[in-house]
Order: C-alpha cells, then structure tokens, then sequence
C-alpha cells in the first residue's frame, strides 16, 4: 500500500464523524526503519508501521509514518531488523508439549549411558518432595542416538541411579520407554507376561524382561501414570505459551484438545495471562457407541462452554474445529498409514534384501467412506471445519472424495477443510487440494533425512513413492495453499528450524553423516512460500486471515521482530533466528534482550 491510501484508511480508521482532513489520532507504537515483511498479496516490503488501539494504522515508508507520531507515542527504530506478521501454528498440542516441558526431559540429545545418568540423577535429586512410589517421568529421549552407537539401554542403567522411586523413560519417537527394575514390577511384568496385542515386552536371553517397552507395551506402566491435575494443566499451558511467546506464534490451533486443556487455557484467560489466540478442535470419534449426530453434538456442548465467540483485540479462545483421524502413521514399525498400494516387506535376507509388495495396505480407514460423508455434513451443518489426521495415500483420497461430494451441498461450500500431514500423497491427487479447495497442513520439519525417513521408509516404501514422500513443493506447485503445523511435541518446538527444512529439505548440521544432502529429489519450497504457510496460510483454517496474518491497515497488530533478515541470510542459517520481540493486538508479550 503507498503513502496516500494508508492515508486514507487512516482517515476512515479515525473517530467518527471526524472530517477526513483532520490531523489522525497518534499511534501507540510507531516501528521505523525496519525491513517490514508484510505478506500482503504482493508479498511487499516496507519501512515503517503504526499501531493504535491493538491494531495496525498504517504501513508504508518513513515519512508517511511522521504525521502519526504524538507526544505519547513510543518511537522504535528498528535499524533495519525485519518485522513480519506473528506466526500461526495450524496444529499442535500445547498441553502434552506444555507438560513434556515440566517433565524431567532429555532434551533430544544424543547421550552417552553416564551422561544419560546422571541428566536422570539431576531431575531426581532437584525433586524432594516425591515419595518413593511417585513415577519419576523423563522425556524427549533421543534412543536411536545413544553412544557409542548401538549400546543397549536396559533397567539396569536406572537400577543404578540413588533413589527408591520408579522411573520412565520416553522416547522422544514415542515408540519406546524404558522402566527401572521398580517400574517394571509395578507395571506387573514377569517372565511368563505375554506381549500385548500391538507392542512387545524386550526380553533378556533368559527370558527377563530387559526395561524396554515398545508401542503398545508402553501403556503398561503409562496407565499407572495419574492424570494431570487441574494444577499441572495450568502449569502445563502456561508453559506451552511461555514457549510460544519466545518463538513468536501469535495464533495456534490445539488439534485434539479436551475439556481439562480448555479450563487451564480459561483460567489462565481470566487473569490476563492468555498470550496468544487459541483455538482447539475436538476429537470426533466414532468408536464406544458414538453416532456423527451425538459427537458433533457433543463438540457443539464444549463450544457452548468454552468458546468466546468472534476474534478481538486481545487473545482469546475459539472452538470451531473439529478433529477426526483417518488412519494412523506410515512409519515403522507401526503401518497405520492406509495406503493405496501394499507396504513392501523384505523377502531376501538382511544381507541380500528383496523388497517386494507384502499383503498390508495398512488399515481400512477410521472412518468408512459413509460415516465420513455423514460426519462432514453434520459439521457443516454446525459450522464446523473438519480438521483431519491423513498420513498415507488412500487415507488422503477418500478424505478429498469425500469433500468433493460435500461441496455440492450448500452447507458444504462454506466449509474450509484441512488435511493435516499428508506424508504420501497419489500425484493424481495433487490438483485436488487446490480445485476443492483444501488446506493441506503441513510440519515442514518433517521433509529432511532423519531416523524416520531415511533407511527402513525408502526399503518398505519402494524407489517411486520414497520420492514423493513429504510432497511440500509437489502439493505447492500443484496450486494447493500449504498451512504450517508443527505438531509439537512430536519433535521439539522449533518453528526457524521448521521453516529451514520447508526452503532446504536438509537437517541439521549436527545430525550425523547418514542424515546428510536433501530428502528425495524434490526441491525446498521457496522462502515467501514458507512464510505465508506460517502466516496467512494458517490463519485461513482458521478463518482469522481478515485479521491476522500480514501486516496491513485495520488488522490486529500481531507481529514479530527478528535478530536476522529470514530473506537474505544463508537458508541454513534460517535455523538460527532469534524473534527479539513478540506483540500480540498491540500488546508486547515477548521481548529478548537484543531489542530496545
Ligand atoms: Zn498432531
């Protein structure tokens, strides 16, 4: 926008009744200076910005900004630092990752057994008050990434440590955790405990259970874990804003919420403390009895409960999506994805490997082909946006065939659904998002060589579709408008590493030889690409993008400043910015110490 339509806009923003010529009222907060990324519809870039009343006045150049200075009005120059819109994470769950970072956590680093020790030893001996049988949970635990390579992790290692007390161990990859001798007999395991359906107790060569406990074995000592109380909740969503102020997300969505998440987040708006625009979806499930009709009306009794109606100024909370699972993940060992052609399973040997199609094309879909139709036109019907978990490629097609027989409907043209993850898309299927209209949302951060990727994923997934797996470019060069979701805390909160792996498809530095050049021979996406996922892309599922998500007049000043210029630092260096302040309608809620 140039200096005289701002002008404009500002004339009208002004008091009522007050006749255009009038001098404006003077903003709050004036930003000069800066290399000001608006994410506008021409993606422009600009100098100076202006905030009144928890919304933005004007954007343009210096001297359009001058008039708008006051004797009130804080000044600040940005010495050419970037200002961009506040990010908006499309899918996460803040209160598991809120808790994790309560938890006594790992941190994902690579350990060797005595480091892993005594990083234990620490969270143990800094808790006094708990009592001998109070599990002693510990988090983000890099398993595969134990030194030296291949070591074997057993109870032993935590028989070892000074306590009484029992401990779990949580693989950050959530397909393993290790218990102490004292966890493994409160969890009842004995020598003759049969392996439960869908997990495995591992076993000494005596028969002795080792401590480790993989997928569905887990929940054996899981279920012994009490649930959060209301105390922890709030802690735990304190924490997850606390972590979100720092890293610059002004709006999210909790994509499978509860009622005990929503009363923390309530709480914590009733004091003020809200930081951020919170949404949440709640799950529709169709298993223990329940129809389309009585789970969306149920979803509606939490709207009615919690949420607090049309975006405003200062943060607060929507209920208006819905969740729903199709499958389950494609990666090993697990194979929950439901694919339109089988898994490949190894009929050589481990030396000689031959990978053919097996007979599993992963599960029939969570919901039938009729009662997602049902599902979706009850939603619709409530005004609802179905928010929907889709790893493998039958589960994303039926979910498009569905939408498409929806948007006929007329409840179903208003609808903006989104298909979250999306791993492994049919090319066929690209151009759909775009015609139907569907927001794939997308975590970036999947798309580089990793333990999950790489290695078993190109062996049971075949050559062609390995390299189309995390179809970021492929969905975006196919029209589709990609949203970002991070999924925290599956991996760490890291929203600037994201974004990197979205422009280089690499991982980091620090990630080992294996996991080194890109995933697949698809290209990154482009850098403005990455950040209107991030921005307005994301605030459309949302249905917020009229006043979030690029910097222009009459919308709410959500936004960030950066140490670094996102558009001109090397991509890999992309991992490395630092947000120095985080303003949320107008109000500053984060500031690092680099910002003045
Ligand atoms: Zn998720």
């Amino acid at each position: 926008m140039n200096r005289y339509a701002a002008a404009l806009t500002l004339a009208l923003a002004g008091q009522a009744g007050a006749p255009a010529s009038a001098a404006p009222a003077p903003a709050d907060t004036i930003y000069r200076n800066g290399y000001i990324y608006t994410v506008d519809a021409k993606d422009s870039v600009q100098q100076a910005l202006a905030v009144r009343a928890g919304r933005i006045v004007y954007v343009g150049d210096n001297a359009g900004a001058r008039p708008l200075a006051g004797k009130k009005t804080k000044v600040i120059d940005l010495h050419g630092r970037m200002l961009m819109p506040g990010l908006i994470d499309g899918h996460m769950h803040p209160q598991s990752g809120g808790s994790r970072l309560l938890n006594c956590s790992l941190d994902y680093e690579a350990l060797t057994v005595a480091q892993f020790q005594s990083r234990i030893q620490a969270c143990l001996d800094k808790d006094k008050k708990s009592g001998a049988d109070r599990w002693l949970v510990v988090v983000n635990w890099f398993q595969q990434g134990m030194l030296p390579d291949g070591v074997e992790t057993t109870a032993a290692m935590l028989d070892a440590l000074k306590t009484e007390r029992p401990i779990i161990v949580r693989s950050s990859f959530g397909h393993s955790a290790l218990l102490n001798t004292k966890g493994v007999q409160l969890a009842g395991i004995k020598r003759d405990t049969p392996d439960p359906a869908g997990g495995k107790i591992t076993r000494d060569a005596k028969g002795d259970a080792t401590g480790l406990l993989e997928d569905a074995a887990q929940d054996m000592a899981m279920n012994l874990l009490p649930p959060l109380t209301v105390a922890e909740n709030l802690a735990a969503s304190k924490a997850a804003l606390a972590a979100m102020r720092k890293q610059g997300i002004t709006s999210f969505l909790d994509a499978y919420t509860d009622p005990e998440t929503m009363t923390a987040f309530a709480d914590l708006h009733k004091q003020g403390k809200l930081t951020a625009r919170a949404h949440f979806a709640v799950l529709i499930d169709l298993d223990k009895g329940a129809t389309p009709q009585s789970a969306v009306a149920e979803l509606l009794k939490q709207q009615k409960q919690f949420d607090q109606g049309p975006t405003v100024v200062a943060p607060s909370m929507q209920v208006r999506h819905a969740k729903l699972f199709m499958d389950g993940v494609i990666s090993a060992p697990a194979f929950t994805g439901a694919m339109l052609e089988p898994y490949l399973v190894n009929k050589g040997t481990a030396d000689k490997p031959d990978w053919q199609p097996g007979a599993s094309t992963g599960p029939a879909s969570y919901f039938s082909p009729e009662a997602l139709k049902t599902t979706l036109t009850e939603l619709a019907n409530a005004r609802i946006d179905p928010h929907i978990h889709v790893d493998g490629d039958r589960a994303v097609r039926e979910s498009l065939d569905a939408i498409e027989a929806l948007r006929a409907t007329p409840a179903g043209k208003a609808m903006r659904p989104a298909l979250a993850h999306d791993e492994i898309v049919a090319p066929a299927d690209y151009p759909r998002f775009a015609k139907l209209d569907v927001t794939p949302v997308l975590s970036l951060q999947w798309g580089k060589p990793a333990p999950d990727t790489v290695g078993a994923l190109k062996d049971y997934m075949g050559p062609q579709r390995y390299a189309i797996v995390e179809p970021q470019a492929l969905l975006l060069n196919a029209g589709a408008r990609i949203a970002f979701g991070s999924d925290w805390p599956v991996d760490p909160l890291d929203e600037w590493f994201a974004l990197k792996v979205g422009v280089t498809r690499t991982a980091a530095p620090n990630a080992g030889k294996e996991y080194g050049g890109t995933l697949g021979p698809q290209p990154g996406m482009p850098r403005a690409a990455v950040l209107r996922a991030i921005t307005l892309n994301a605030a459309y599922t949302l249905r917020q993008e009229a006043l979030t998500g690029s910097l222009e007049p009459g919308k709410l000043a959500d936004m960030i400043v950066l140490d670094r210029n996102f558009f001109t630092i090397p991509a890999e260096d992309i991992a490395n910015i630092k947000v120095l302040q985080t303003m949320v309608g107008g109000k500053i809620v984060y500031q690092a110490k680099g910002m003045r």
